[in-house]
Order: C-alpha cells, then sequence, then structure tokens
C-alpha cells in the first residue's frame, strides 16, 4: 500500500541531489535551479527513459511506477548504465509512487515540458475506468503541472482505451492535437512504441497501436 513508500510533502521537498548526484554536487550551484522537464508515468521497465537520456542529455527526466520490484529494477539499471557509460545517464531517475495520488506532491505549477503515459493499463470493465491514468479530472492535474506548449504523449495497443485518452485530451479546454507534420517532426513520437518494452512487445506479435498527442495550451475564452 502507499504507506510503504515516502511522498515529499511539496515539489519543494523532492530530493533532487540523491536522484541526480552529478547534476546536483555542492560544487555545482548553477545546477541548483535546475527541475526535472520530463515524467514518464507508469514507466515500466525503463526503456523510454533510457532512450531519452541520450537524446536530451541535459534535460532531467523521471520515471513513476507503482511497482516496487520494477521500480528497484529500473534503479538498478540506471545505475549500472552509470557504471559503464561514465557521465551519461546521470539526467534519469525513478522512483516509486501512485502517480494518481502523488503528481502535485513532485512538480510544481508549469514545471513540466513532457509527461507520456505509453501502454496504460486499460481497465476494461465500466466501474474500473475511473482507475484509467487519463482522465478528465487527472487531466486537470496534468494542465496544472505542464508549462503552455508542454506536450503529453499517450500509446496503446488497446483501441478502447485509445478512443478514451483521445476523446478526454480532445474534450479538455488545455489540450490541443498535435498537427500531422509537428508528430513527424518530433522525435520523441518515434520512441514510444520503438523504445518501450510494451510497444517492442506489440510490435513482436503484430500489434496495431493508437496514439493520441497534445500540446498543453491557454484555454481560449
Ligand atoms: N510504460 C511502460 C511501457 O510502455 O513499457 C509500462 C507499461 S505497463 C502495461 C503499465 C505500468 O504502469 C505498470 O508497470 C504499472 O505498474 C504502472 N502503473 C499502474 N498504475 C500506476 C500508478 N497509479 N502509478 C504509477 N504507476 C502505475
Amino acid at each position: 500500500s502507499d504507506s510503504h513508500f515516502p511522498v515529499p510533502v511539496s515539489p519543494s521537498h523532492v530530493d533532487y541531489s540523491l536522484s541526480y548526484p552529478l547534476f546536483f554536487t555542492s560544487s555545482d550551484q548553477a545546477d541548483s535551479s535546475r527541475k526535472i522537464k520530463f515524467a514518464d508515468i507508469g514507466c515500466g521497465f525503463g526503456g523510454l527513459l533510457i532512450s531519452l537520456s541520450t537524446l536530451f542529455p541535459d534535460t532531467l527526466m523521471i520515471g513513476m511506477e507503482l511497482r516496487d520490484k520494477v521500480t528497484e529494477y529500473v534503479k538498478e539499471r540506471i545505475l549500472a548504465l552509470r557504471i559503464s557509460n561514465h557521465s551519461q545517464y546521470q539526467n534519469i531517475s525513478v522512483v516509486r509512487t501512485n502517480s494518481m495520488k502523488y503528481i502535485p506532491n513532485y512538480f510544481e505549477k508549469g514545471q513540466l515540458s513532457k509527461m507520456f503515459f505509453l501502454f496504460p493499463d486499460p481497465h476494461f470493465k465500466e466501474k474500473n475506468h475511473r482507475r484509467r491514468v487519463i482522465s478528465m479530472h487527472l487531466l486537470d492535474e496534468y494542465a496544472y503541472v505542464l508549462g503552455i506548449g508542454g506536450i503529453i504523449y499517450t500509446i496503446t495497443d488497446v483501441e478502447e482505451l485509445g478512443d478514451w485518452m483521445k476523446t478526454c485530451l480532445e474534450s479538455h479546454p488545455m489540450f490541443e492535437a498535435l498537427a500531422e507534420e509537428e508528430l513527424e517532426a518530433d522525435p520523441v513520437v518515434k520512441l514510444l512504441s520503438s523504445a518501450t518494452e510494451e510497444g517492442q512487445k506489440v510490435a513482436r506479435n503484430g500489434g496495431q497501436t493508437f496514439q493520441a498527442v497534445y500540446r498543453r495550451v491557454v484555454p481560449s475564452q
């Protein structure tokens, strides 16, 4: 249960020096204002973070994962990568938490520039739809922590969930779909399937995927 993991009381209590030691050494004061910019929600085994790490080496990113053992695995994976690739993979980290409850404990208003919801659990039954990580209510929270122009990336192999996520995003006044040419120009879009463990599984089985990529906008009056 939630009582088994610590939760920071506010974003200013998130200990960056533990997660990103190389960026937050005492001699490097210039970096003390640096904030996490990307959040991979339900990161699973961490494949996306690892690909993004070298693509955006100066951006701090975090994976949020509910399962204890999976979180520990990702921690070990990152540590091993840091050791075998000196000075790389210092910008990624993982935390065990329930993202449906604690996003505002980790991020300030407008802090994030990208959020990822890749192959989230589908919760098929109607009575379990409230457990879905994308909902109108949770989009209010995500809109709060995303800066204007920030992007939400979602992908699933479950068509019904894909429709659900797209409908929620489309109905929300603070999100707007990226245009086709923007999707094509964004190198991150290609990673949604290819870099994630779930995406690779779906590709191996020849499955279809459904993505929705939306930008945080100022609602029109
Ligand atoms: N995104 C990864 C990928 O594409 O390979 C993993 C997808 S996996 C199907 C969904 C993950 O979300 C699981 O690892 C699960 O433990 C995690 N998860 C589910 N609910 C969560 C929550 N409330 N907070 C954080 N993680 C959660």
